[in-house]
């Protein structure tokens, strides 16, 4: 019997979603029941797959804990999968979970002027790969809320195409985030994306592409990014409210509830309805 109990860098997921025309999902998730659901159904429909925890989760769970949790789904379900740093800012907290066996980081430098973003993911780039851990960076900056960071959007700015290029040669990143319209959070009215943007991005260069804040963004408009070049689409915002939604009407069924293995099972099964959708939505079932 073999057992797979690794934790891998994205690089070559994503190469493979670039290639094959698809996108890899990468999911938030927070403790064990968030991890059992992504894995189990990614498993299910054979679909590679992300799992993403900001700095706050991190804490939350303990690196070591949530660690923990993905090898054991990997190993579970004999997949590859990637534990990744999603909107890390700091290089010594980088180093730090590296350290403890996470191979896929975002360095979130799109806060800094562009020579400070350029320097800052240099310095990530070059200890990240000496370990075999792959990089994703950001050029131009998403609107809305993601843990505690927010935006406004009158700061937000979409990414200029001949930027990314030069972004990307200079740094070595192996996929780059941009801004072409999504923002974190749900939104109020629905988003217009820049696809002409993302075309000419995908032109420029050809590192995979990453499109953040993608809950609530219709599924059309997901497919049409992907068709135009997006190998990575990261959905946290509407996982945790089909979960706790779900939760919330078992406790209104069932005031006096107060066993976790039962309270949960619907806030579970909810969230799994929306990986499945949003795999679908990727094209990446069947492509593990
Ligand atoms: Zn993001």
């Amino acid at each position: 019997m073999r057992f797979y109990m690794f934790l891998v860098s994205s690089r070559e997921m994503l190469h493979k979603a670039q290639i094959g025309g698809y996108a890899v999902p990468a999911f938030n998730v927070h403790n064990l029941e968030t991890v059992q659901v992504v894995v189990e159904t990614a498993a299910e429909m054979a679909s590679p797959v992300i799992l993403a925890g900001t700095p706050g989760t991190f804490s939350y769970a303990g690196t070591d804990y949530l660690v923990g949790i993905c090898k054991e789904a990997a190993k579970r379900y004999e997949m590859p999968i990637a534990l990744h740093l999603d909107h890390h800012e700091s290089f010594s907290d980088i180093c730090g979970k590296v350290e403890a066996g996470i191979k896929s980081a975002m360095i979130d430098g799109s806060h800094l002027n562009f020579e400070g973003n350029i320097e800052l993911v240099k310095q990530v780039v070059s200890f990240c790969h000496r370990w075999d851990c792959s990089v994703e960076a950001e050029l131009g900056r998403l609107g809305g809320q993601e843990d505690d960071l927010i935006v406004d959007a009158k700061d937000a700015l979409y990414t200029d195409p001949d930027a990314a290029l030069e972004f990307v040669n200079r740094t070595g990143i192996d996929s780059l985030a941009i801004a072409i319209g999504t923002a974190h959070g749900m939104y109020k009215k629905e988003p217009r994306l820049d696809f002409d943007r993302l075309g000419i991005i995908r032109g420029k260069t050809d590192v995979p592409l990453v499109l953040h804040g993608a809950s609530g963004v219709p599924d059309a408009d997901v497919r049409r990014c992907i068709e135009l070049g997006i190998a990575k689409v990261n959905v946290a915002t509407e996982l945790k409210i089909a979960f706790s939604d779900a939760v919330k009407q078992y406790f209104i069924e069932n005031p006096n509830a107060n066993d976790p293995r039962h309270y949960i099972v619907p806030g579970k099964e909810a969230m799994k309805k929306v990986v499945q959708d949003k795999i679908r939505v990727c094209g990446s079932e069947g492509k593990l």
